[in-house]
Order: structure tokens, then C-alpha cells, then sequence
């Protein structure tokens, strides 16, 4: 059985991850952190194998770094900061840290596909629609998505558009230019049972990885 801590689980997310935890046969919540919880990290971290942090842009960081700091692996699905003191952090660490900016297999195939279009139609914008409660904008998934085609494509900054509404949950659409055509490709996330596969595949692998610091659900696939 694998141990695992939520942070940020009275969230959207860390509910949904609290209730996939318990569901699966080879995991098993051992602490909810969250403020709303009156629990906080230092609270769950001796009793956890695997941390899964889906907090907010300024706390994920700490989170992290506490984590990391005494040994307990963590998977980090929250987005909008500074991973490269993140990556620092690992590196200095005898524990795992694993992130995704998306958990939805969807997602990830949309990312790949985007790269294979790329050197054919190297003109394209991105869009991304989320709920009106998400704090960071454009979303990891869409500035990754960018990255990846910029590698892939020799393009260099594609737009980035943000809606935020109610009744949304996670989508994306790329949408490549060329003469006389486009082509679109489109996820959308309906529910956030769509992540939860995603995240269990981390909590299991991340102990085992090569490397402190690993980026992209596409590396565990
Ligand atoms: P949310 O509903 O606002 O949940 C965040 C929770 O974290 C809140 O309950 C918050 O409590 C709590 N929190 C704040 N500081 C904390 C701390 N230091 N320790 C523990 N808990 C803390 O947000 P959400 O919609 O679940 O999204 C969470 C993050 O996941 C966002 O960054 C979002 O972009 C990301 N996300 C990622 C994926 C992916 O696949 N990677 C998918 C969906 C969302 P308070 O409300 O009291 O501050």
C-alpha cells in the first residue's frame, strides 16, 4: 500500500484526488491538508509515502520544498509557479518530485499530436477555457503546450488566449494556420474524474523515477 497525503484537500481537485485514493486497491489516504481542514502539511507529512499537491500558485512552492525537505515523494498538479526553484529544490533533495500541468491522458495525446503538426503548419494560437475560480492564467497547460510546439516547430511565442467562465471546467484548442486551411485539435475536460487515472499513475511511479525531477505526464506513459 502506498501512503498517500493530499494537499489542498478540501479543494476541487484534492477532493476529487482524496476519492480516487481511497477507491484504488494499492492506495491509501493518509492525511487531508488543507486550511479549511484546520490541518496543515507538518501535519500529514510523517504518516505519507506520497504527497499530491493541488493548492494554489503561492503555496505550492513551500509545499514542495517542505516535502522534499523530509524525504516524502511529491506529485504536484497545481500550476502557475516557478518551477525552476522547484527543479533546484529536487535536485538538492533524497525524494521524488513529479509535475504535470495536466493530468488528462487527453491532454497529453492533444500535446503530442500538436508537436507532430508543428513542422508542417508552424503558424498557430493557442485558446484555453477554464472556470472563472482558477487563479492563474494562461493556464501550465497551454504555456507547455507552447513550449513543445516552439521546440517542435522552430516557432517562437505563440499567442495565447484565456477565457475564464462559469460552467467550464479545463479545455484547449490549437488551432494551426496555412494557406487556404486550418486544422484544430480540441480536448475538454468535463469532469475532474478525467485527471484521476493520471494521478494515481504518478503517486505509483514517482517513487521510481531516474530522475528527482521529472516534468510531463507523456515521461510515465
Ligand atoms: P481550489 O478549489 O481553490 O483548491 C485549492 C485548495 O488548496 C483550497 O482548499 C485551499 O484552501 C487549499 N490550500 C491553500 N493553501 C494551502 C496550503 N498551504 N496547504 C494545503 N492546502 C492549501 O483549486 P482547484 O481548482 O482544486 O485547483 C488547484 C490547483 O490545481 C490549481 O493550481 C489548478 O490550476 C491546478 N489544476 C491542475 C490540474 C492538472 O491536471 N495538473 C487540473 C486541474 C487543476 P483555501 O481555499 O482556504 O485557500
Amino acid at each position: 500500500m502506498i501512503r498517500v497525503a493530499v494537499s489542498g484537500a478540501a479543494g476541487r481537485m484534492g477532493q476529487a484526488v482524496c476519492e480516487a485514493v481511497e477507491a484504488a486497491d494499492d492506495t491509501e489516504l493518509s492525511g487531508r491538508a488543507d486550511p479549511a481542514l484546520g490541518t496543515g502539511l507538518a501535519d500529514v507529512l510523517g504518516e505519507a509515502d506520497v504527497v499530491v499537491d493541488f493548492t494554489t500558485p503561492d503555496t505550492a512552492l513551500a509545499n514542495a520544498e517542505a516535502c522534499l525537505a523530509a524525504g516524502v515523494h511529491v506529485v504536484i498538479g497545481t500550476t502557475g509557479f516557478d518551477l525552476d526553484r522547484l527543479e533546484a529544490a529536487a535536485e538538492a533533495s533524497r525524494a521524488n518530485c513529479f509535475v504535470a500541468p495536466n493530468f488528462a491522458i487527453g491532454a497529453v495525446l492533444l500535446m503530442e499530436v500538436a508537436q507532430t503538426i508543428a513542422p508542417h503548419m508552424p503558424e498557430c494560437e493557442i485558446v484555453e477555457l477554464h472556470h472563472d475560480k482558477k487563479l492563474d492564467a494562461p493556464s501550465g497547460t497551454a504555456k507547455r503546450t507552447a513550449e513543445l510546439i516552439d521546440v517542435a516547430g522552430g516557432n517562437v511565442h505563440e499567442p495565447i488566449h484565456s477565457v475564464r467562465l462559469p460552467g467550464l471546467v479545463a479545455h484547449q484548442e490549437v488551432i494551426f494556420g496555412g494557406e487556404g486551411q486550418t486544422l484544430s485539435i480540441r480536448h475538454d475536460s468535463i469532469d475532474r474524474r478525467s485527471f484521476m487515472p493520471g494521478v494515481l499513475l504518478a503517486v505509483r511511479e514517482v517513487g521510481g523515477l531516474p530522475d528527482r525531477f521529472t516534468v510531463g505526464l507523456e515521461k510515465l506513459l
